[in-house]
């Protein structure tokens, strides 16, 4: 399986490798395999990704649709790990931490500063403390996807 996304690797020219974040669903695919024995979702979802995997191999020429096709196949993959596996997506903590720091610092800045970019630039570098204290924790704990 490692050797079908090698395979597909070699198939596309570094740039298009880059934008089916190759690299990511290699990451998901072992997370997948890990989940495997303990959750039939996983299984199923292995075995749809590695036919999926075979039919683009196959392929003279990988289209467009193929790309878009594999690149939806990955979102699910990896929503299905989150939600149910609970793992982290890189910099999702960090985004979700920054997008409520600035949206209480900029209220509380209206409110006890009266001054709203105080409490924004405030609120910001507190979610970025925290959201990035969050994806090192999830690293820690190797639930990283
Ligand atoms: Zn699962």
């Amino acid at each position: 399986m490692a050797n079908r996304i090698d395979a597909l690797r070699k198939k596309v020219d570094s740039k298009e490798a880059k934008k089916l974040e190759l690299d990511k669903l290699e990451r998901i695919k072992k997370r997948l395999e890990e989940f495997s024995p303990e959750c039939e979702t996983c299984t199923n979802h292995l075995n749809d990704l590695e036919e999926h995997l075979d039919r683009l191999l196959a392929k003279e020429e990988i289209t467009y649709d193929n790309f878009a096709e594999l690149k939806k196949m990955k979102n699910e993959l990896a929503s299905h790990l989150q939600k149910t596996h609970h793992l982290v997506l890189e910099g999702h903590n960090l985004a979700l931490y920054m997008a409520i720091g600035i949206s209480i610092g900029t209220a509380l800045g209206m409110t006890v500063f009266d001054n709203a970019a105080i409490g924004t630039s405030l609120g910001l570098a507190m979610g970025i403390a925290i959201g990035a204290g969050k994806d090192e924790e999830a690293k820690k704990k190797g639930l990283m996807l």
